[in-house]
């Protein structure tokens, strides 16, 4: 077998480093070096997620790719930021609190309890919730530990035709790209991030809150990083807007008043590989082309099902019953 993945994200990464890791020997990896949502994701591993976005199907492989997060991690062998302090889902005001509290089924903390976990909370903060098993990795350092493992198996090259790729199996990972190659329904939706920098420690646990209606999280790394994301708009363009920084920072503040003193280090943009029911498209399009693409809101969760499924088809050329529900063909 020979197979050539077009896109170099953290899927297709992902993809080719597991085929040559159970043994297939001629893989390339295409990549145009646009920075994909990898750049930007904030790594958040949530497979409980978010009811109203998600199907059973997706939740499925949402659970059983974070019991494999702690072996991928660790197989990647060296620092990827993967942490299991957990999530506190917190609210602020007593509506923020009628509305989070719908989402909750663990014990709801007090905010005196909150405080001893997280002792940079604000005091506004009403009410909150641990979520052990909602843990966090670092994107970039995921992407680029599978960078230098798969090394010159990447190319820097943009696919315009599957027709141009001589391989025996081809699979499309290009994410946002992947409609214009193959004529799937995945679309664009964009999100604008910030990162600071401030004291390592900050900040212990990731934070998601609802404050004043409005939905943030706050992902810290352990060198002092602490991603604040993200608004998700039905839009295409690269623009970080004056709006979409302040309603960020001032939900972030409003969450933990000593971030007003971080440097602000950056702010993005970048676009989440949406579909019509939010499900990836994994699995066979047609003979020789295999997708695995449309990862939405959780594609660095779904890394890993996703390699070991993918890399299952293309040996094995049967497909796992877990990829069922989410055949790329199913909008036809
Ligand atoms: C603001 C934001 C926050 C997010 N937060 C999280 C989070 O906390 N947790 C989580 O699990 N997920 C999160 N995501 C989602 C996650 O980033 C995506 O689902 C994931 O990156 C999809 O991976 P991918 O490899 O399919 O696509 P990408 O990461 O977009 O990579 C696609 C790659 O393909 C390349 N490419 C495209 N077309 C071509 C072509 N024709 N030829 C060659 N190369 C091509 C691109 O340059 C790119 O390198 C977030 C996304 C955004 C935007």
């Amino acid at each position: 077998v020979s197979v050539a993945v077009v896109g170099g994200g953290i899927i297709g990464l992902s993809i080719a480093w597991r085929l040559v890791e159970r043994g297939v020997g001629d893989v390339t990896v295409f990549d145009d070096g646009v920075d994909g949502a990898w750049k930007v994701a904030a790594g958040m591993l949530a497979p409980g997620g978010e009811a109203a976005f998600e199907t059973p199907a997706l939740v499925r492989l949402m659970s059983s790719s974070a019991q494999r997060w702690p072996s991928f991690a660790a197989s990647l062998g060296v620092g990827v930021g993967y942490d299991e302090a957990g999530t506190l889902s917190l609210a602020v005001t007593a509506d923020d609190v009628a509305s989070a509290s719908r989402e909750w089924d663990s014990p709801v903390l007090r905010p005196s309890q909150l405080r001893e976990l997280e002792p940079a909370l604000s005091p506004r903060v009403r009410a909150g919730v641990h979520l052990p098993t909602d843990r966090q990795v670092d994107p970039r350092r995921v992407v680029a530990a599978l960078r230098s493992r798969l090394d010159d198996r990447v190319v820097a090259k943009r696919v315009s035709t599957l027709d141009q790729l001589d391989a025996s199996t081809v699979v499309v990972a290009a994410g946002c790209g992947t409609a214009a190659l193959t004529g799937l329904p995945v679309r664009p939706v964009k999100g604008q991030v910030l990162r600071l920098r401030g004291e390592p420690g900050l900040i212990r646990h990731v934070l998601e809150a609802t404050v004043d209606g409005r939905s943030v999280y706050l992902v810290p790394r352990a060198d002092g990083e602490i991603v604040v994301g993200a608004t998700q708009e039905e839009r295409s363009d690269w623009t970080v807007t004056a709006g979409g920084v302040y309603d960020l920072l001032r939900a972030a503040i409003e969450l933990v008043p000593d971030l007003a003193e971080c440097a602000l280090a950056e702010t993005l943009v970048g676009h989440r590989p949406g579909t019509p029911d939010n499900a990836p498209l994994l699995g066979t399009l047609r003979d020789g082309v295999v997708v695995a693409a449309g990862h939405f809101r959780n594609g660095v969760l779904l890394a890993p099902i996703t390699a070991d499924l993918i890399a299952d088809l293309v040996i094995s050329g049967v497909a796992d019953p877990l990829l069922n529900d989410v055949a790329p063909g199913r909008f036809a």
